[in-house]
């Protein structure tokens, strides 16, 4: 019996947008009630050999993630653009190669500047469990801190 080895090629970006050759680009899809704005995913990197993947997210300029919180993790990689994230309780500015850790159960949010694209790759289990998203009384608490309510709403300086 002989083995199959798969060699894949190596994935190569496609133009001059953060695009990669043969990878699904899944915007999502907005609705009155979701909470994120103007966000797109391409998934990189899925094996069921290594535990975690590894995604490109786009978010248009004053677009946003959802804000949650889960037990699964994420190390982000800012590739372009500028933006702001909350992790935990703090407000953080974002540049090109800045690397964002996200521990389990830690409220997070992603946020594009009004100028352009914010871009970044994600890494995360491959299996993840639901993420919960901030009760009112979460919100309240959040908006009681000036630097956390400009964030939640968009004016927080890049
Ligand atoms: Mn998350």
């Amino acid at each position: 019996m002989t083995e199959t080895v798969v060699e894949p090629k190596p994935l190569r970006k496609a133009g001059p947008q953060c695009r990669w050759e043969g990878v699904e680009l899944h915007p999502y899809k907005e609705l009155d009630s979701a909470p994120f704005k103007a966000i797109s995913r391409q998934t990189l990197f899925s094996d069921p050999r290594l535990l975690g993947e590894l995604r490109y997210f786009e978010i248009e300029p004053g677009g946003y993630s959802t804000l949650e919180r889960h037990e699964h993790m994420h190390a982000v990689l800012i590739l372009r653009g500028q933006g702001t994230c909350l992790v935990g309780t703090t407000v953080h500015g974002l540049r090109p190669h800045d690397l964002v850790t996200i521990a389990p159960m830690t409220w997070h949010q992603f946020r594009a500047s009004a100028g352009e694209p914010l871009g970044f790759l994600c890494l995360v289990n491959s299996e993840r469990d639901r993420p919960q998203l901030p009760s009112p009384a979460d919100l309240a608490a959040f908006r009681a801190d000036p630097a956390i309510a400009a964030f939640l709403d968009g004016t927080a300086a890049a």
